[in-house]
């Protein structure tokens, strides 16, 4: 029987145990199982690798601990503003959607503008209106609300600064609520019928411009997938990734250098990525079955399953939980 498998992200950055609760800790790994089995789930029972990095980003996204959806970052101007994407290795089609508001699960309306638009990215107003019309389900501001990224924000506001918002450490919250440990959202799959795909969602980084656009909605910086060579999903300093390609980076060495998914991954991750700053990382799989989750940063929110037996989340580097 052919492999399936879906691989995860909640994010890289400063993520250090000692900032970290038990009980906190507890429910990052439940955020991270619940998506794992919301993608993995589909996978067992037949469904497409694009169906279950739907689901799964979608679950991240309506779990508050996440940076995505409900729970997203605050802009310069006190806005969350998210961006999200999502492609198709069988065909190289792609939807994507940048500066968008009170959207529920804007990785589903990227999935949308793939699947019912002739358009691959369709950012803010226009955007909205495309989801009205298309019944997407809309929230009000308060939905996105968390007490923490405000926080965050409040802290980091009237500066020039932004941040990911793993590395803003919030002072005077309780143990296990400073401000170092949410993030973007990520799955890649391999589905039964030997499909590959990617999808990434965010609220971007703390304090950014408003309007601002980061690599996680731009087919080939934060999210690539091809069945010749593999699906990538990134999360980090959305500039650097951008200036660098990142996701698509890893599919040309892939392609025209014929390294394997992961020594390319690392290349790019721990070598051409770190000479411009570009601190992250990201999940990858290819269409033979083989994942791998990279990053040069403290710690990435991740995890995999996969049906020939592999089923882990971790947190922290060379820490699998
Ligand atoms: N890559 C995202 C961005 O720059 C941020 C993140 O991964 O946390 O918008």
């Amino acid at each position: 029987m052919s492999i399936y498998t879906i691989v995860i992200h909640g994010g890289a950055g400063t993520i250090l145990k000692e900032d970290m609760t038990p009980a906190l800790e507890s429910s990052y790994q439940k955020g991270l199982k619940d998506a794992l089995n919301a993608g993995y789930d589909l996978l067992a029972n037949g469904k497409t690798a694009v169906e279950a990095v739907l689901a799964a980003t979608m679950s991240l996204e309506n779990n508050i601990l996440f940076n995505a959806g409900k729970g997203s970052v605050f802009a310069k101007d006190g806005s969350q503003e998210m961006d999200a994407s999502i492609m198709e290795g069988k065909n190289l089609y792609a939807g994507s959607v940048s500066a968008i508001k009170n959207i529920r699960n804007p990785v589903e309306l990227a999935y949308t503008v793939m699947t019912k638009s002739p358009h691959v990215m369709l950012s803010g107003k226009g955007a909205y209106e495309f989801a009205k019309m298309q019944g997407i389900k809309m929230e009000p501001d308060e939905y996105f609300f968390s007490q923490f990224r405000y926080d965050q924000w409040k802290q980091m506001q009237g500066s020039n600064e932004t941040a990911l918002d793993h590395n803003v450490v919030v002072k005077d919250l309780p143990a296990g609520q400073a401000g170092k440990k949410f993030g973007t959202v990520g799955a890649v799959a391999l589905d039964i019928h030997g499909d590959i795909a990617a999808a990434t969602s965010t609220g971007g980084m703390t304090n950014k411009q408003f309007g601002r656009v980061g690599d996680s909605p731009i087919i080939g910086a934060g999210t690539y997938a091809n069945n010749k060579t593999c699906a990538i999903s990134c999360t980090g300093h959305g500039e650097p990734f951008i200036r660098a390609v990142a996701a698509y980076d890893v599919s040309c060495l892939m392609e025209y250098r014929g390294l394997s998914l992961e020594d390319a991954m690392k290349v790019v991750v721990h070598e051409k990525l770190i000479k411009m700053d570009g601190e992250g990382g990201m999940i990858g799989a290819d269409a033979k079955g083989n994942t791998a989750m990279v990053f040069n940063s403290e710690g990435m929110y991740r995890g995999r399953i996969s049906s020939n037996g592999k089923n882990e989340v971790a947190i922290y580097k060379n820490n699998m939980l």
